[in-house]
């Protein structure tokens, strides 16, 4: 078949992998002209590595893993801790491999049959699907018809509002918007210090590291702020406007380094949930179909798991439908779970109120006698 992948993150490049390596002819269009390789460290956990090790990328996978820190400390507003929580909570098991996302990419990238054809600076501008094929207009003007469509466009995608419609029915935003930055100047090397965490009522300012790298990390609670989603300089406005006037720790200096770094991650923490994840010769995988937000701690692992579904559903049946509903099946339990285990996220990470903070402490103090 002649298969279009929009969007090349984990969900795009892994079904371009898998769809490739079954003898497929695979294009893939992502809209930035560079593969977005920024965020923090991620997890490969649960059945996913099972999926890497099938993919034959575990091996690369594993020597990239990096141990950012057994705790997060939650400091107060001078430095001094207060409380930590131990990662084993948040992780499956100790089989789990973190991994700078920049290294999973790259990984990813490096696997793409030369075949693929990895487009950058192109996206989807219209979709007709005739029930035998789908026909393509892109946004450069180009045009071409495809046995089918995968959105795997992320949690904004563009194939899910052309095809199933605007972003508001299906994004169930979670109240809270997340930032993360290069810290380069809370970077020591050899440091071991943890990740830390100083909360105020309803926001939280961090720093983590790993390697000789630390990132700056910031959550705050705040209904829907209305602003495009794509302007970087809308989205470091709103970030400095949040946490204006807040002098504590290393609070000036986090938000000064978000301020300087071209490649700022800032979006609202929205789950997606659609009842279904295909349409005729179209469907969604990834964040696209079931993001369950970076609370959830699963989205990467989400995406390689439903990319390699698809493509195994895919070379087992013989009409698309089929094979769309089949990976639906299989996939559906493993998103809901994650959306569900992301839900007391906030509660623990950006308590509401200094009540809530001092309780939250009060309760990893107490679980850690
Ligand atoms: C830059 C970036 C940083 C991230 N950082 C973190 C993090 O720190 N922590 C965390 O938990 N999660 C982070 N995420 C989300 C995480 O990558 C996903 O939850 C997970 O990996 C699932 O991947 P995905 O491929 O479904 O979606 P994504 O990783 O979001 O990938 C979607 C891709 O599609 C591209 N795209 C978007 N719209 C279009 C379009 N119209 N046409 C073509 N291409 C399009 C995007 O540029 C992106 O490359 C980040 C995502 C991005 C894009």
């Amino acid at each position: 078949m002649k298969i279009l992948v929009s969007g090349a993150g984990a969900a795009g490049l892994c079904a371009g992998i898998d769809l490739a390596r079954a003898g497929h002819a695979v294009e893939i269009v992502e809209r930035a002209n560079h593969l977005r390789v920024n965020g923090s460290p991620i997890d490969v956990r649960g059945d996913a590595l099972e999926t890497a090790e099938q993919m034959g990328i575990l091996d690369a996978v594993r020597e990239r893993r990096i141990t950012m820190t057994e705790r997060t400390t939650f400091v107060d507003r001078s430095g001094a801790a207060v409380a930590s929580l131990a990662m084993q909570e948040i992780n499956e098991s100790s089989d789990d491999i973190e991994l700078p996302r920049e290294d999973l990419m790259i990984i990813l990238r490096d696997a793409l049959p030369e075949q693929v054809d990895l487009r950058f600076e192109e996206s989807i501008a219209a979709l007709v699907d005739d029930g035998g094929r789908v026909a393509v207009t892109f946004a450069s003007g180009r045009e071409a018809t495809y046995d089918i469509v995968i959105g795997a466009d992320g949690v904004h995608s563009a194939v899910r509002r052309l095809v199933f419609g605007p972003e508001e029915e299906f994004s169930e935003p979670l109240g809270v918007y997340v930032a993360i930055a290069d810290a380069p100047g809370e970077a020591t090397p050899g440091d071991t210090r943890a990740t830390e965490i100083l909360n105020l009522p309803g926001r939280f300012a961090g720093v983590a590291r790993y390697r000789d790298e630390a990132l700056a990390i910031f959550e705050f609670r705040s209904d829907s702020i209305d602003h495009d989603h794509r302007d970087l300089a809308a989205q470091k406005r709103v970030l400095a406007e949040a946490f204006a006037g807040i002098e504590d720790w290393k609070v000036p200096e986090l938000i000064e380094a978000a301020q300087r770094d071209p490649e700022l991650y800032f979006d609202a923490i929205a789950q997606i949930h659609l009842p279904t994840w295909h349409r005729g010769r179209v469907v969604l995988i990834g964040d696209a179909a079931h993001c369950a937000t970076p609370m959830a701690g699963r989205g990467t692992s989400l995406a390689l798991l439903g990319a390699w579904t698809l493509a195994e559903e895919l070379g087992r049946h013989d009409d698309v439908e089929s094979a769309f509903s089949a990976y639906e099946q299989r996939q559906r339990p493993h998103a809901a779970a994650a959306q569900e285990f992301a839900r007391g996220g906030a509660d623990l990470v950006v308590p509401a109120t200094w009540d809530a903070i001092e309780a939250r402490n009060t309760r990893l103090r107490a679980a850690q006698l």
